[in-house]
């Protein structure tokens, strides 16, 4: 397996993961379908971001379970990490690496709206 390498829309957030995803999950949660979320799980020791911690922005709606996490400078919405969500998992917006890497991949739709 080959890493991927992946960034925000302007680059001033890069992203590092060992591999392709086995799956990409799709969801109709609110906090999905609005910013434009699909993602795709990885243990957080395995995630490597890389950014000035200023350009970074966080988001914690609802439930708290997790901090989602966009660029200040460009929107893009990268990545999320948990907070009272199980610590071994976060995500990754698929969408920040080229689609030749990741639009061939499984789609696991998930019903988050209905959660
Ligand atoms: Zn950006």
């Amino acid at each position: 397996m080959v890493e991927l390498k992946g960034q925000c829309h302007c680059g001033a957030v890069q992203i590092t993961v060992p591999s392709p995803p086995e799956e990409i999950i799709q969801c109709n949660c609110s906090l999905c379908r609005k910013s434009g979320w699909t993602g795709s799980f990885w243990n957080p020791d395995v995630v490597e971001i890389q950014a000035e911690p200023e350009i970074l922005n966080s988001y914690v709606q609802g439930d708290k379970m997790i901090t989602l996490w966009n660029c200040k400078r460009c929107g893009s919405h990268t990545h999320w990490t948990p907070r009272t969500a199980p610590p071994d998992r976060m995500g990754v917006n698929i969408k920040m690496f080229d689609a030749g890497h990741w639009r061939h991949l499984p789609v696991r739709k998930v019903d988050g709206a209905n959660l």
